[in-house]
């Protein structure tokens, strides 16, 4: 059972009173009060964060009747046509969900209909939800639309996953890219619409709400409207944490501490009690995540209370549990199960993927590691350098480019250009999607896997293996191998990119670096901090202790 009714109710009915999308509105907005409508709009962005909500008060504000015929930069909400949207029976606004049945006869009859005038309104909007979803069929009947649009008709077209959709129909709408909410922004919203309906919330559900609804409102509502429904007086923490099948901060702390201890057995022990107790395991390694993230934090910066995730009563724990773990240390877990966490995504087997984690964590040290350690510090080091050197850069959307020719790479040094954080994260996600599409290439696979993605410049991707990897990143190099490989980055990531496979060693100024780390076996905090940054994301504001 779904529960939406404060979501519905709580939908915003303004563009002032939408949630962390302000440059959508203002953008919209300028375009309404200019009168510069497009024909199609393209919303693309996670589930929940409001694009069907824009939708509709774009709608509204091209359908209001204070408007006169011409659109107006926020609706009424209180004349005939603003109404009947807000109710959804408007004959000129039509929602057609693409995922529900692939959406042929409906854009069969779209294009039928699509001629006549707006009969209440002045403009007909076809909202048109998971367009991916469309088959060929379909899209190519709306690109016949889309291609002599008819006067005052708007299409707004949501997606999720905007790579699947066919360049000949973006190249026709105005992209909007709607943002996961931020943390705080949905904290906020969800204290408002408690303290509306009168809902007692504690602050660590509050915390749990938002945390778990990954920047979506409609799935952070109804997580609040499901706790109102169980939770007597007030919602607490456990109430959300019984409703996500989570697992307690208690036991978190715990296997923590076990990890300190090296106790093995009592970590796989805890392991056991989770899965008897039916918990969802990859959300407890993504619970760990977040705990070791905070315990990072805390280890190299000072004042910090305010962007910790944990919950207060563990913060003095968080803080022991710090001073007994070298960052390295900590760094390592979280290398380790943010690794497990994506491949449980694909595995049968979560318990054994966490429990080999766990092995792993705790019999790993030593030489391995310490040399991995320093390569990656070598590799932040060789790229604080050249950002030094090359001065401040602006960052920006990456051109849309078809890949120039492959130059060789092997032996030599190679200057890397900016990074594309937004891109390189994306592709940091996307990347087991695309070791999935190899499995039918286990070669090219198996030389892959031993390299990591680590930068983008929005046109070349670098897969830098370990100096000791050479052997796979040569067989890489061979045949068509990385044609495979690009075509398959092409296909999840929706745009192409030129690969090149390089050694840590072949990274300009990559070796210096390394024989001036030799005697470092922590990271200095100049790269920790940058490391959690990178990792966190750059809004961590993080001081270095002395
Ligand atoms: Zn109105």
């Amino acid at each position: 059972m779904a529960y939406l009714a404060l979501y519905r109710e709580w939908r915003p009915k303004t563009f002032a009173e939408t949630v962390g999308q302000e440059h959508v509105s203002r953008t919209l907005q300028n375009a309404l009060r200019t009168g510069r409508i497009a024909h199609a709009y393209l919303f693309c962005g996670p589930r929940g964060t409001g694009k069907t909500t824009t939708a509709k008060l774009l709608a509204k504000a091209l359908n209001c009747r204070t408007g006169h015929g011409r659109p107006v930069p926020e609706p009424c909400n209180e004349c005939e046509n603003c109404q009947r949207i807000n109710q959804g029976n408007s004959m000129d606004v039509l929602e057609i969900d693409a995922a529900s049945n692939r959406g042929i006869d409906e854009i069969r009859e779209l294009r039928e209909k699509v001629k006549f005038a707006p009969t209440e309104g002045y403009y007909k909007v076809y909202i048109i939800d998971e367009v991916h979803m469309l088959t060929n069929e379909a899209f190519n009947a709306l690109l016949k639309t889309l291609e002599e649009p008819p006067g005052q008709v708007v299409f707004i077209l949501a997606t999720t996953e905007p790579h699947k959709i066919p360049l000949t129909i973006l190249s026709r709408c105005q992209r909007f890219d709607f943002k996961r909410i931020p943390l705080e922004d949905i904290m906020a919203r969800l204290q408002e619409v408690a303290a509306g309906e009168g809902i007692k919330v504690t602050e660590e559900a509050l915390l749990l709400i938002a945390r778990a609804a990954e920047g979506g409102m409609r799935d952070a509502l109804s997580l609040l409207d499901q706790a109102r429904a169980m939770a007597g007086e007030q919602v607490e923490g456990d109430h959300i944490r019984a409703i996500l099948g989570a697992v307690s901060g208690e036991k978190i702390a715990r296997l923590l501490d076990q990890l300190i201890r090296r106790d093995l057995a009592g970590a796989l022990q805890l392991v056991g009690e989770l899965v008897e107790q039916g918990k969802d395991l990859r959300q407890f390694v993504r619970d760990l995540l977040e705990y070791l993230r905070d315990l990072l934090v805390i280890r190299v910066a000072r004042d910090v209370d305010q962007v910790l995730r944990t919950s207060p009563q563990y913060w003095e724990r968080l803080k022991a549990q710090a001073e007994a773990l070298s960052p390295a240390r900590v760094q390592q877990m979280i290398n380790i199960l943010t690794e497990t966490e994506q491949g449980m995504r694909w595995s049968q087997q979560p318990r054994l993927l966490l429990e080999l984690a766990l092995i792993k964590g705790l019999s790993q040290e030593g030489s391995e590691v310490e040399n991995n350690l320093q390569q990656q510090v070598a590799q932040l080091q060789a790229e604080l350098e050249r950002l030094k050197a090359a001065g401040p850069v602006t960052a920006g959307p990456a051109p849309r480019t078809t890949p120039v020719a492959r130059p060789v790479t092997r032996g030599k040094k190679v200057e890397l250009a900016a990074s594309d954080p937004v891109l390189m994260k994306q592709v940091q996600e996307e990347w087991p999607r695309v070791l999935e599409l190899l499995r039918k290439r286990m070669q090219v696979r198996a030389f892959v896997v031993e390299g990591e993605p680590l930068h983008c410049d929005g046109q070349t991707l670098s897969l830098v293996f370990p100096d000791g990897k050479s052997f796979h990143r040569d067989r890489l190099l061979q045949g068509t191998n990385l044609e495979i490989l690009e075509a398959a980055v092409q296909k999840v990531l929706g745009r192409p990119l030129r690969v090149q496979a390089l050694l840590t060693s072949e990274i300009a100024g990559s070796s210096n670096a390394a024989v001036e780390e030799e005697n470092k076996p922590d990271l200095a905090p100049e790269e920790l901090v940058k490391t959690v940054q990178e990792t966190f994301g750059a809004a961590v504001p993080v001081e270095i202790k002395d």
